[in-house]
């Protein structure tokens, strides 16, 4: 059976890139916020064909218990084997004043709703999560406890459905959108991903775009899943603005962003999954 055709069934980055100001719209979308509450309802909007849930939990944070929500559409595949494509939604809480985040969540989740509108379109080998996560950002210092509650909440309810042994990769997607692009090598990510990531970009003419430097002692929404010894890769671009001053700061602004940026990315997922899919459909 020949997978992936399907009209329609590429990412745009220019739609990506609408579903970013949308997000920014509704102003900062921490947890618990109505503003995020918003964001999942636009998320829900754009998720068509898919079956759609809503995790909702309580996280145990330095600033107290604080309701979060994850929201995650499945599209079934023609095997029960499973793919996760993951992005974190929230914006970080910070008593000196929220911003917007433009970079920061709504970058990644924006192209997430891209990469769910191409995989609607198109036959998939296998069956589809579009995850995204509340929750990932710290209150007061990032660690093991505070920071990644969503994807740690995510992770530990696939363990206990008994699903975790299904997955045959997570791709997480954060800091995606810069105008330039520069997406890092996270040597915690998976060695076999990494090689599919930089063979992907190779083969699409992006091969510059990717791991002209390394990542260390990264920890991010895949680190739940490495832990439990699922293949994760994060493709993050931790190089935003010189020496990654635009990350947490008011500058991560959408006129950082670029419609671009967002279509590589989208690009080199789709063609990872093309690849994932000959390897293991044989
Ligand atoms: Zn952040």
């Amino acid at each position: 059976m020949l997978f992936g055709c399907g009209k329609g069934s590429a990412p745009d980055g220019k739609l990506a890139l609408r579903h970013v100001r949308k997000q920014v719209a509704f102003g900062p979308r921490y947890p618990g916020s109505a503003a995020a509450k918003q964001a999942r309802a636009y998320f829900r909007k754009q998720l068509v064909g898919a079956e759609i849930e809503a995790q909702e939990f309580t996280a145990v944070t330095p600033a107290g218990l604080v309701r979060m929500a994850n929201l995650f559409a499945v599209y079934p595949g023609a095997t029960d084997e499973i793919l996760i494509l993951a992005s974190h939604y929230d914006t970080k809480h910070l008593a000196i004043g929220d911003w917007d985040s433009a970079n920061d969540g709504p970058s990644s989740s924006g192209l997430l709703l891209e990469l769910a509108r191409a995989i609607a379109a198109r036959h998939n080998l296998f069956t589809t999560y579009i995850v995204f996560f509340d929750g990932e950002e710290c209150y007061v210092k990032w660690g093991p406890r505070d920071g990644t509650y969503g994807s740690r909440y995510f992770a530990a309810q696939l363990e206990k459905q008994g699903l975790l042994e299904l997955v045959k990769a997570m791709i997480l997607t954060d800091l995606v959108g810069d105008k330039t692009l520069n997406i890092g090598r996270d040597i915690k990510s998976s060695p076999e991903l990494l090689k599919l990531a930089e063979e992907s970009a190779a083969a699409l003419g992006y091969g510059g775009y990717f791991f002209k430097y390394d990542c260390r002692g990264l920890e991010d929404d895949h680190t739940p899943f490495l832990e439990r010894g699922v293949p994760a890769i994060d493709l993050i671009d931790f190089d935003y603005g010189p020496n990654n001053s635009y990350w947490h700061t008011k500058k991560d602004t959408v006129d950082k962003l670029s419609a671009g940026s967002l279509q590589v990315v989208g690009d080199v997922v789709m063609e990872m999954i093309t690849r994932l899919e000959a390897v293991s459909g044989k």
